[in-house]
């Protein structure tokens, strides 16, 4: 095993292995190397840690003081991240988190897209210092198709490493790379077009709020949770009164936005992440709240209904009143995990039809027998 490359700043140790072994040894040590960093590219775990592992590997095996892969923003203007192995000062990424392609050695490789070779840091005005003990940098452009990811960066304390085999590897190294990152942003953006996809079909299209499919999910869940836990679970069932007559006073339109209004009222009583207001379907929304008893759910939905009857949504046509009424049917129970959740809805459902009976504009809880 190479020992640590800060033991001896001028000629690390791995560099002197390197200059003990002949060019047979040094062919075989390059190919091993290009061996492990296809299983890190293919195999890693994470980008940040499999690109660690990519930079650590050269630096140990090889007389390569710095080694770094520093990647560039998606409008390939700026360095924005740099993870490197090795002795290095301090990245020029550290002070302000950003670099611009405009500077230094790896701000040239991307610029012209072509592979640089600095066979003596002091006779190249770009160099930015990595180390003082730098003598000759080699940077590759990391690259996938038409996608230019960043610069592999590589800094030795000798200047005589980079020849054409050397450079050929790290040229090889850098194909793997850009894989390497290609299939890990995939990766990423594939998750994210999943947790898209995944909230567009629990939302409802025109409120916004969640759909039937998500309420039906999370009653599931809440039900057979409250259950185990011995705890209640509460529902609201809300209907929005005379809504046909609405429809056909003042238009479908007018009625859609009535719906959004009513549902934004509704989302104000969803006091913890653990409560759910969702379309149950057409002009009826549902609010699940897992923990209130009858009474507390009572209370909610008497301070909902005035709140509704608070925004005065004008109604021309309602036998109620001259504004949009809701009528909201109030169940609770401790669920017992042999029955079927929509047991809770039902009772709901009965109260609803009973507040309908009542007049409207009214909240009515489940009463056995009723
Ligand atoms: P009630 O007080 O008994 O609840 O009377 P209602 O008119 O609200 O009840 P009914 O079930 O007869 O009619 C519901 C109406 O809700 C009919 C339907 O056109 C309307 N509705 C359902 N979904 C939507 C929607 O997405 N947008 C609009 N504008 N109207 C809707
Ligand atoms: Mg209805
Ligand atoms: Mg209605």
């Amino acid at each position: 095993m190479p020992d640590s490359v800060t033991a001896d700043p001028v000629n690390n140790l791995p560099g002197q292995s390197w200059l003990a072994q002949d060019a047979n040894a040094r062919r075989a040590t390059l190919t091993r190397i290009v061996v492990r960093i296809s299983r890190e590219a293919l195999q890693g775990e994470g980008l940040q840690a499999m690109l660690q592992g990519i930079c650590a590997c050269i630096v140990a095996e090889l007389p390569v003081a710095i080694a770094s892969v520093i990647l560039l923003n998606e409008e390939n203007t700026h360095f924005v991240k740099e993870v490197y192995a090795g002795e290095m000062t301090l990245s020029p990424l550290a002070a302000t988190g950003e670099w611009p392609v405009g500077r230094g050695g790896a701000g040239r490789c991307a610029r012209t897209g072509r592979a640089q070779l600095i066979p003596d840091v002091d006779d190249d005005p770009d160099y930015v210092l990595g180390n003082s003990y730098v003598r000759s940098e080699y940077l590759v452009p990391i690259r996938h198709g038409q996608r230019l990811h960043g610069v592999l960066n590589l800094e030795s304390n000798r200047t005589d490493f980079f020849d054409a085999e050397s450079c050929a590897v790290f040229d090889a190294v850098s194909y793997l790379v850009a894989a390497a990152i290609h299939f890990a942003r995939m990766a990423d953006e594939l998750r994210l077009a999943n947790r898209k996809l995944e909230r567009i079909s629990m939302s409802d299209g025109l409120t916004g709020i969640a759909n039937r499919r998500c309420f039906d999910e999370r009653l599931q869940a809440d039900w057979a949770r409250q259950a185990a836990r011995n705890e209640s679970l509460a529902l609201l069932l809300v209907d929005a009164d005379a809504f046909k007559l609405l429809n056909d006073a003042s238009g479908h339109l007018y009625g859609d936005e009535c719906l959004r209004e009513l549902a934004r009222v509704c989302e104000g009583f969803a006091e913890s992440d653990h409560d759910l207001v969702a379309r149950f379907g057409g002009e009826e929304l549902v609010l699940v709240l897992p923990g209130r008893s009858l009474a507390q759910a009572s209370d909610v939905a008497e301070r909902l209904r005035a709140a509704v009857e608070a925004v005065a949504m004008p109604h021309p046509d309602s036998p109620v009143s001259a504004h949009v009424t809701i009528s909201i049917g109030v169940s609770a129970l401790v669920p017992n995990a042999t029955q079927p959740p929509e047991t809770l809805v039902a009772m709901a459902d009965r109260a609803l039809y009973s507040a309908k009976l009542q007049g409207r504009n009214r909240v009515q809880v489940y009463v056995p027998g009723r």
